[in-house]
């Protein structure tokens, strides 16, 4: 059955929103622009009393950004994708692409929508490059402009650094060089491995990063020297978003329904309204590749009234109950104890997209990216790598799982 593409207020309703918490049109200008994009019903898009996502600043860069942001690793339409159409409608006019998302697809077909609907002034594009040496971030970056068709980027990352020396000086007068150039308005990068909290420190004193998308979950909030870190780049002003916010269940399945709050919001829902009550968060990206997602998503975005407690302590007990289920990324812990050149965090956060998010291809071409022994999974005793993890991961059965679907 096709998916209604369509929200409506009543829809809200029906998914918490609650009355009177509603913001009417203002932020978000071009809704006219985009009315005359959208062919079928033209009369709606310029509909200026649907509530609007809250929008908060993001960090030195001194604009606002929704709280909510669209992510891109997905597989849009290529001429005109709906759902952005209908995110944009709601505030949402932040999209978040890579040039890897969607097989390289994301930055062309996300451009060709903001093409269409006009309004390139009108969004704030993020995308990010794989490569994190100066020359080979400026290359992506050319080709990225290229295919989105577009003069500039608002941000640009680094994607999923790993490795804290990529920051260097070499790195800063290409950045500033390209600043000046106009190819970007700010720069930063995106982290989601073991190290998340020593590269937010690192962003915290770099005065060129104006900018860090990390993964922060509900999981982590007594994570110290995860809060030191955001402290830190708030006390600098660096804009913080938070990426994965549902968590890294490395094989979620159906685990978490048992844990289905008596609360009014969803599972998914609360979890987003947890990083938003942190105020130090700007905002939170989301994977929202259903017409469900979304309409979940801005009904818990556009209520402004907090979680109750039911639903904080069903986050609280799905968390306990679940965490040897979340890898945190830290193999600088489980790699050292298995005698093979095996990446278990990314293994497990691949598997994560297969089992979890239903990326299958993306999750299987991540893994054929991985060096050739990296990708030999079978025959290598896991165990010592059960053993050492803190949080009780069965990274053997993950493992096996992994060999099955990921290496087929
Ligand atoms: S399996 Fe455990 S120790 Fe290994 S990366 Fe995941 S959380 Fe860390």
């Amino acid at each position: 059955m096709s998916e209604k593409k369509r929200i409506t207020r009543r829809d809200l309703f029906k998914l918490g929103f609650s009355a009177g918490a509603a913001m009417t049109l203002s932020g978000v200008p071009g809704a006219t622009n985009l009315a005359r994009a959208e062919e079928e019903k033209p009369s709606k898009m310029s509909d200026t009393t649907l509530p609007q996502v809250p929008r908060r600043v993001l960090g030195k860069t001194g604009e606002t950004v929704p709280v909510l942001l669209m992510g891109g690793s997905m597989n849009f339409d290529s001429k005109f994708d709906p759902k952005l159409a209908e995110a944009y409608r709601f505030g949402v006019n932040y999209i978040d692409v890579a040039d890897c998302y969607n097989n390289g697809q994301c930055e062309a077909k996300v451009g060709s929508f903001v093409a269409k609907a006009d309004l390139r002034k009108n969004v704030w594009i993020t995308s990010k490059s794989d490569q994190h040496d100066p020359k080979g971030l400026e290359r992506t970056l050319h080709t990225g402009l290229d295919r989105f068709a577009t003069d500039y980027f608002d941000m640009y990352y680094l994607h999923a650094v790993e490795d804290p020396s990529v920051i260097n000086d070499d790195l800063k007068a290409t950045v500033e060089r390209l600043k000046k150039e106009g190819k970007f308005r700010f720069f930063g990068f995106s982290c989601h491995d073991g190290n998340v909290d020593e590269l937010l420190q690192i962003a915290a004193k770099t005065p060129w990063i104006d900018s860090v998308m990390f993964r922060y979950n509900f999981a982590q909030y007594g994570n110290k020297a995860l809060n030191d870190a955001i402290d830190a780049c708030v006390k600098t002003n660096v804009g913080l978003i938070a990426m994965k916010t549902q968590r890294s269940e490395v094989s979620f399945q159906d685990s978490w329904k048992k844990f289905q709050q008596k609360g009014k919001w969803s599972k998914h829902q609360a979890v987003l309204k947890a990083v938003w009550a942190d105020e130090r968060i700007s905002a939170a990206v989301s994977h929202m590749d259903t017409f469900e997602k979304l309409k979940q998503n801005i009904a818990a975005a556009v209520d402004q009234y907090e979680l109750g407690r039911a639903d904080v302590q069903a986050l609280e007990r799905y968390a306990t109950a679940t965490r040897h289920e979340a890898c945190d990324g830290c193999d600088h812990i489980c790699g050292p104890t298995v005698d093979a050149p095996v990446k278990i965090a990314a293994t497990l956060r691949y598997l994560m997209y297969h089992d979890m998010y239903g990326e299958k291809d993306k999750a299987r071409e991540l893994f054929r990216r991985l060096p050739t022994g990296a990708q030999r999974l079978r025959g290598v005793d896991f165990r010592p790598a059960n053993a050492a993890c803190p949080f009780g991961v069965n990274v053997v059965a993950h493992m096996e799982r992994a060999a099955k679907v990921l290496a087929g």
